[in-house]
């Protein structure tokens, strides 16, 4: 799923393993802690144009994987031909889609041709009827069986359900158990590990920042669910998506052509639009984007020093920035920083 010693060359060489890539900002499954706030209707989205002259630079760049991102990227008119074009370039698809749209069969076949040397994963936070009415305002538990549907049709259609994630976002809504019961259901029913996202947007467009507060989950809970997921991926876990290694080498070009160093940041220095497209932006803006003062180690995370598990750790960058920490701040969300400090 990952080529680790393609993403632990890339981090050896200030290069970039995986490029997010957000087509659209638009999405019908409302979930009220969006960290990009997408939306029923488009009002952003990268052209075909824009999106093949990304692929052609990631390609001349060395990227590995393309994580397709939206919105919804699945809904994005004509996503399967820039897909099948990155592919022509030899770069993996990674598709992150809510899994709405896997109901369709078309769909989840293509999806699954396209990412047969990636992933595909599928958004799903609880598996409580009530629990996800509550967190998709507008939407009925009905969604939730159809996403279900598009993982039996992927995995009916013989994609490895080793190459399915269940991406769930840990919000204050949830409580550990109810996060442990999904971790488990997916793993039990169909053998699907979890992608652990521990909610992080603090800063949301139009809505103060005291609002956000209710979404943040406990130190407890994140403890629990971070732990169970320990167990299926078999080891300690950094705070990091993957480890410090990914966080460094993904870069983010966000669905108004921003280029950010993950997608969960949702301000950046430059553009696609106007400044050499991404080739151009990695050029002029490398230190930024691949979060080299952190790497060199000009930055420290005191917080970090003896925690046991800073060779593959600094924490969410995301998170820290999200917080008003800044990018080199402390992640408000480790529950092993207290101790380690
Ligand atoms: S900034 Fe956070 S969400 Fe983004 S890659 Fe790094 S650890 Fe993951
Ligand atoms: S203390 Fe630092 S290195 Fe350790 S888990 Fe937390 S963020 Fe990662």
């Amino acid at each position: 799923m990952i080529d680790f010693a393609a993403l632990h060359a890339a981090y050896e060489r200030d290069g970039v393993y995986a490029l997010q890539l957000e087509v659209n900002d638009a999405c019908n499954q409302g979930c009220v802690y969006c960290y990009m706030n997408a939306l029923p209707e488009p009002e952003q989205a990268l052209g075909d144009e824009e999106i093949i002259s990304v692929l052609d630079d990631a390609s001349a760049l060395g990227v590995t994987a393309i994580e397709w991102l939206g919105g919804e990227p699945l809904d994005r008119i004509g996503v399967f031909e820039v897909m099948e074009y990155a592919r022509g370039l030899g770069l993996r698809n990674n598709v992150w889609t809510g899994g709405l749209p896997l109901i369709h069969g078309q769909v989840a076949e293509a999806t699954a041709r396209l990412c047969a040397e990636g992933l595909i994963s599928v958004h799903l936070s609880t598996l409580d009827s009530e629990l996800y009415e509550s967190m998709h305002p507008g939407r009925t538990a009905d969604d939730m069986a159809a996403i279900l549907l598009g993982v039996e049709r992927l995995i009916e259609s013989g994609y490895p359900a080793d190459q399915i994630l269940n991406s769930m976002t840990l919000t204050g809504f949830q409580t550990a158990e109810d996060a442990i019961a999904t971790i488990e259901t997916f793993e039990a029913r169909y053998g699907i590990r979890t992608s652990l996202n521990v909610y992080h947007t603090y800063l949301r467009p139009d809505t103060p920042p005291g609002k956000l507060v209710r979404f943040i989950p406990s130190e407890e809970a994140v403890r629990s669910a971070h732990r169970r997921c320990e167990r299926q991926w078999g080891g300690r876990m950094p705070m990091n998506c993957v480890d410090k290694r990914y966080c460094s080498a993904t870069v983010a070009v966000l669905n108004d052509g921003t280029v950010t160093p993950c997608a969960t940041i949702r301000e950046g220095a430059c553009t696609v639009r106007d400044e050499g497209g991404l080739a151009g932006c990695l050029e002029r803006h490398t230190e930024e984007l691949l979060l080299l003062a952190l790497k060199r180690g000009d930055v420290c995370l005191e917080e970090c020093r003896s925690c046991g598990l800073s060779e593959d750790c600094w924490g969410c960058r995301s998170r820290a920035y999200a917080c008003g920490a800044g990018l080199w701040g402390p992640d408000p969300r480790c529950y092993r920083r207290r101790r380690a400090s």
